[in-house]
């Protein structure tokens, strides 16, 4: 198996960082939330992969973005997923953020009680450590 999927640690799973993401974790392990940009369209897309979604280029580079955006869709979690690795976390906000270059991620914004996330807020990443790695969540603007 290889890719992005959780790998299934002790805790809270971690990314696992593939040929083609891996440009984007070692952004974040540098504080850069990294964009895919086709060079044949000059699109950003996200997630990363192979060939751009938009004209199917494979000519791709790594552009950070501002790292600015506005909640698309956000929910609540209430009940702890992976065992018990979110006892200590529930309530907890799930969002989908569109970053202002126009893409969209999945992510949480921390920071505020779970149920006062709101669609249209806006938000700025922060990176957050987990393993050996840093995770791109949001914090209210
Ligand atoms: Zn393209």
């Amino acid at each position: 198996m290889s890719g992005t999927a959780p790998q299934r640690m002790a805790g809270k799973p971690v990314p696992e960082p593939s040929v083609t993401s891996r440009p984007f974790w070692e952004g974040c392990a540098a504080g850069e939330l990294r964009l895919p940009r086709c060079r044949a369209c000059d699109g950003v897309h996200f997630y990363p992969r192979s060939a751009c979604p938009a004209c199917g280029g494979t000519d791709l580079d790594w552009v950070r973005s501002a790292g600015t955006g506005t909640v698309y869709a956000t929910t609540v979690v209430h009940r702890s997923f992976w065992g018990d690795a979110w006892a200590d976390d529930v309530p907890y906000n799930v969002a989908m953020i569109e970053l202002d270059e126009g893409v969209r991620m999945v992510s949480a914004v921390v920071g505020v009680p779970a149920d006062q996330v709101h669609i249209g807020m806006r938000v700025g990443v922060t990176f957050v450590p987990r393993g050996d790695t840093h995770l791109p969540f949001f914090e209210r603007r």
